[in-house]
């Protein structure tokens, strides 16, 4: 079947990525440094993105890479790369710092008719509390996703949730390698039947996310949590709706690919929509941004046109 291939190396990358990121949170001192934007990024983060990068580079030598990490820090501190590095020789023994450095920025490709964009640890915050963070990859192809794979080692038993455009959706267990086909939630009456945002409220604007969601009947308590996690909860139907909306403070924010594009894929095959906030598809494939977009809705797919309606009709939810 078609991406077949593709799915397998990106799902194999993910859960390798996914063992080294546990292994570094469960470490005594780890420690994040602050990238010149001030979000924080770990030893983790770099990692990570090195194994996959190399791993996806193998595979498929002609594809570029775009994903959100570059090694620009770490040719500033020695000390952090040999940290780096020895995170990524638990599953590469003989890996070299200058390798390593070379494998991050296979990471900074551009955009073009084919290419992965990856976010190795999506969710740094949630990552360094304790809480979700998932990894993220996707390819893309044409101007569309054409598979995706988020790795959420904290959700539920840990699992890859995964999907190949007109394949369908799939959840697998990291620990007990079942797969489960994906189904959003259908049954308004469910508590399920909820709102699924940010646990950082800067990341949107939740006092207007929260009256939309009420406005269209989703009144029981929202869920929140951290990264594209939140994808894999629509998908899986734990959550109906996933909004993300600007914030007037910070109106100039663009959303990154590599924190949308596996999510979209997932929700999508599992039998929902996923827009922008006027309704307008995603563009993942003008630029690292989202810059033809704003605001993401993401829901179980019935109530989409609805949730369209009532963003609209929310002035404020124009800026
Ligand atoms: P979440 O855990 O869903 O809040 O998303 C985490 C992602 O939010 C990070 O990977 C960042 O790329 C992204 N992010 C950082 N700052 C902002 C912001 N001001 N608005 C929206 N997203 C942001
Ligand atoms: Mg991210």
């Amino acid at each position: 079947m078609k991406y077949e291939h593709e799915s397998k190396v990106a799902i194999a990358a993910a859960k390798q990525a996914a063992v080294l990121c546990e292994s570094v949170r469960r470490s005594v001192n780890f420690v994040s440094l602050d990238k010149p934007d001030r979000s924080p990024v770990t030893i983790a983060d770099f990692a990570a993105q090195a194994i996959i990068c190399h791993q996806l580079h193998q595979a498929f030598p002609q594809d570029p890479i775009v994903a959100e990490e570059s090694a620009a820090l770490l040719y500033q501190s020695a000390s952090q790369l040999t940290k780096v590095t020895e995170a990524v020789q638990a599953l590469i023994p003989d890996a070299m710092p200058e390798q390593v450095a070379a494998w991050i920025d296979l990471g900074q490709g551009k955009v073009g008719e084919r290419f992965w964009t990856l976010d190795p640890i999506d969710g740094t915050k949630g990552f360094l509390r304790g809480a979700q963070y998932a990894i993220a990859i996707a390819l893309i192809e044409s101007g569309e996703v054409k598979l995706g794979a988020i790795a959420c080692p904290a959700f539920e038993e840990g699992c890859i949730f995964t999907a190949i455009r007109g394949q369908g959706a799939q959840r697998l267990s990291l620990q007990t390698r079942q797969s489960q086909a994906l189904k959003v939630l259908n049954d308004q009456t469910s508590f399920q039947f909820r709102l699924a945002e940010s646990v950082e409220t800067s990341h949107g604007d939740p006092e207007r996310q929260r009256s939309i969601a009420q406005a269209v009947g989703l009144t029981a308590s929202s869920l929140q949590m951290d990264s594209q996690a939140k994808y894999g909860a629509i998908a899986s139907g734990h959550a109906a709706l996933y909004l993300r909306l600007p914030w007037s403070q910070n109106p100039d924010y663009r959303e990154n690919i590599w924190d949308h594009a596996a999510g979209a894929i997932i929700v999508e095959e599992a039998g929902g929509r996923v827009s922008n906030m006027h309704g307008k598809p995603l563009n993942f494939s003008t630029n690292a941004q989202l810059i033809e977009n704003r605001g993401i809705v993401a829901s179980q797919g019935e109530i989409h046109d609805a949730v369209l309606a009532a963003i609209a009709a929310n002035a404020a939810a124009d800026i």
